[in-house]
């Protein structure tokens, strides 16, 4: 007898004939998940699958990893290097050596005529650790601007900030294991499920397998904060009102971790002095949590056996971003909370190598977390690549965020963007778009020549993606990992490793200034410039990194040599005590004063704006918008307004409705939901000439990232357009 639904039409999944699997690392975000890229007989790429035996994802991927084949025949690549004398004019291809001669002249004409810092580079969190390296040489050694930064500012620039303010260097201290270890998880801004499945995922398998409170802070009823057992509901930009209210109850009931704090951290006595202003009563009117609830949230949190914060974009993207960020280190220090299993502040990081930009490009500095203001760092690195360190600046020039005004103002004159699209992706595109036109020479180097930036190049150089060259990625957890070449670049494109190699020719005829052949090369530099470093990867190589499906660092030379296993080689940071990186080898705790200086909704703009980020699409859907089953599950802009504001618009589900703020206006479609309460739209930022045409971006004074979810719009029906239509016709006629 059969029970059930009989097997009428049985899944069937497609043979793909995959004759050759290579081992590579997803190169979306920064979870790191390890990936097979499969090739059928003819060294077609035909499929995407996990590897089961990485720690990070054991045999899972995303959405996004699942298709990450489909990406290299996908539409809108660029086949060859395309260049035109000015703006509007169609673009002439034309050959690599005349392409890079063309960009060589350029920067030199420009830097000629304007100054060493009037050429700015503008880079990203997408290209392998061994092109940031090189990206960074030529940069710093042979360009020579220090107008050099990477859109990470958007995205990681205020964790980088608070971790090196609290703990004298950058470098998440924890690790996803922590999750299996810890007794209490508080989220700040991080809506794990859609943001970095795969860390949820390690989330939810290890609170099935042990019970502990997941506490979500967020305005928004974002996924995580649905599974959540207690979600706090902030006011947005308020995070730090909420963590000084937080110390304040643990402080007041001595609930801190006193051993800790005398052993490891400076600065209590001023800490108690600004939490003291911030007691729940008061602290409850202006972040909009009761009092009780905090209460109750810091005696859970401080009563922990261990107990881990997680973070995203929601406590970086703000005006308070580095603040938030040295907020959550002081909580974990009060409660002895860093460095030991299960308990830790960890900053999920965005891209693929966000961390292998902090560690390896020079953006801030000099490689290996070596800082320019250090004359010991710049003599060192000089001496290494063969530079004369009086070449390099003495302190970081502007960052991503300063670069665009200092263009408008005419200090910088020429602009290089590798793998990053300002159009889409920074605040108040209107802006960036005239600010784009006022350059005398913009060069795009991207694997997808219809990206939106190109409009206002005047260089196109076409680069490999991800697979089709080879190196290695750092993810959230500061584990490095490696991507093989699945298959050559296609048509023309070259790999940015050896773009950037023929371009340092160009400055470098002699080639009195080094740079390797291949990528396993210049790892070889990297490796003996980390040694002794807090994040020293002396003991690795590809192969080894491979074989262990990642290491995290640091992992030394000795260790190998001992043949200590990698893992856990660098399992978490900070274990020993009083190892920090100030001076004294002890962590800050600094007092956080809260000033109110976010764009807030009024009469004319009503409600609060919040962005985010989707499951399907990654970033400016320079990739996912290609991909057929990612575009299809989320392929328009929207827009979540909660029904009872909808009501009181006369919105319906699913109806077009203008969203405007003072800086412009965007047309979406309005999906009537509880996840934002009544003052709060949220549209998602992956789309083009979309929500950051609204959004207003103040800057963080210590990281200059931007506020992206914190300012004030309006919502106009089509009816109150039509309106409006009819009475600006009116009046023209009267
Ligand atoms: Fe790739 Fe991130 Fe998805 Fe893993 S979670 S498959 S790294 S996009």
């Amino acid at each position: 007898m059969l029970f059930g639904r009989p097997r009428k039409n049985p899944i069937i999944i497609a043979d793909k004939k995959v004759s050759d699997w290579t081992y590579a690392t997803c190169g979306y975000c920064s979870t790191g998940c390890a990936i097979e890229i499969g090739k059928d007989a003819t060294g077609k790429v035909v499929a995407s699958r996990a590897v089961g035996n990485a720690d990070v994802n054991r045999g899972k991927l995303c959405l996004k990893g699942m298709y990450g084949h489909e990406l290299f025949n996908s539409p809108g690549r660029g086949e060859t290097p395309l260049l035109r004398q000015h703006i509007g004019q169609p673009f002439a291809p034309t050959h690599w050596d005349h392409a890079l001669d063309h960009m060589a002249s350029e920067i030199k004409r420009i830097q000629g005529a304007y100054g060493r810092d009037a050429f700015a580079v503008v880079s990203t969190g997408q290209i392998l650790t061994e092109e940031f390296y090189t990206l960074g040489k030529l940069t710093r050694g042979l360009i020579g601007t220090n107008n050099y930064d990477g859109n990470t500012t958007l995205c990681m620039a205020s964790a980088v900030s608070g971790y090196k303010r609290s703990f004298g260097s950058d470098g998440p201290p924890g690790c996803y294991e922590d999750f299996e270890h810890t007794h209490c998880v508080m989220a700040w801004g991080s809506n794990l499920p859609e943001q970095h499945p795969i860390i949820y995922w390690r989330l939810k398998e290890a609170l099935e397998k042990r019970k502990f409170p997941l506490i979500v802070v967020d305005p928004r009823v974002t996924m995580i904060a649905q599974f959540a057992d207690i979600h706090l509901p902030i006011r947005p930009g308020t995070d730090v009102v909420l963590q000084n209210a937080l110390m304040h109850v643990i402080l007041d009931e001595g609930l801190q971790d006193n051993a800790y704090i005398a052993a490891n951290t400076t600065g209590l006595e001023e800490l108690k002095a600004e939490v003291a202003n911030w007691d729940p009563t008061t602290a409850a009117k202006v972040c909009g949590i009761d009092e009780d609830t905090i209460r109750h949230v810091a005696r859970l949190y401080a009563n922990a056996p261990a107990a881990m914060h997680i973070w995203t974009m929601g406590i970086n993207q703000s005006t308070h971003g580095s603040d938030g960020v040295v907020g959550l280190n002081n909580l974990a220090l009060l409660t002895g909370n860093i460095g030991k299993p299960g308990g830790t502040a960890l900053s999920i990081t965005g891209q693929c190598n966000a961390m292998g930009t902090r560690e390896w490009s020079s953006c801030s500095g000099l490689p290996g977390y070596r800082a320019l203001e250090n004359p010991e760092h710049r003599e060192e690195i000089g001496k290494f690549w063969n530079v004369d360190p009086e070449f390099f600046p003495k302190k970081r020039g502007l960052f991503q965020t300063d670069i665009f005004p200092a263009i408008e103002t005419g200090q910088i004159k020429g602009l290089w963007l590798v793998a990053t699209n300002p159009l889409t992706s920074m605040p108040n595109t209107a802006r960036i778009r005239k600010t784009l036109e006022k350059l005398e020479f913009l060069v795009v180097q991207d694997a997808y020549a219809d990206m939106e930036s190109n409009q206002y190049a005047h260089l196109y150089l076409p680069a490999a993606i991800w697979a089709e060259k080879e190196g290695t990625f750092t993810n959230t957890e500061r584990r490095v990992n490696v991507v093989r070449q699945a298959t050559p670049p296609s048509a023309s494109c070259k790999s940015d490793f050896q773009i950037f190699n023929e371009l340092a020719q160009r400055f470098d005829p002699d080639g009195n200034v080094h740079f390797p052949e291949t990528p396993a090369r210049a790892f070889e530099e990297m490796r003996a410039l980390s040694k002794g470093r807090h994040m020293d990867i002396s003991g690795m190589d590809h192969d080894l990194i491979e074989k262990n499906r990642g290491i995290q660092w640091p992992y030394t030379a000795a260790q190998r040599d001992n043949n200590e296993a990698p893992l856990p080689g660098g399992k978490r940071l900070y274990t020993e005590p009083a190892s920090f990186y100030h001076g004294d080898k002890r962590a800050k705790l600094i007092p956080l004063p809260f000033i109110d200086n976010n764009e807030q909704p009024d009469n004319q703009f009503p409600f609060w704006l919040n962005t985010g980020r989707l499951v399907e699409h990654f970033h400016t859907r320079t990739r996912t918008g290609k991909v057929g089953n990612n575009n299809k599950f989320s392929p328009i802009p929207f827009m979540e307004i909660n029904p009872d504001a909808a009501a009181e618009l006369g919105v319906r589900h699913q109806e077009y409705v203008r969203c405007v703020s003072k800086r412009g206006d965007a047309v979406v479609m309005a999906m009537l939901t509880q996840r934002v309460p009544r003052d709060m739209v949220f549209i998602p930022f992956h789309f083009f000439d979309c929500v950051n045409r609204l959004t207003l971006g103040l800057l963080d004074p210590h990281s200059r990232q931007p506020a992206f979810k914190q300012q004030a719009v309006r919502v106009e029906t089509i009816a109150d357009q039509i309106g409006a239509a009819r009475l600006s016709r009116e009046l023209r006629t009267y």
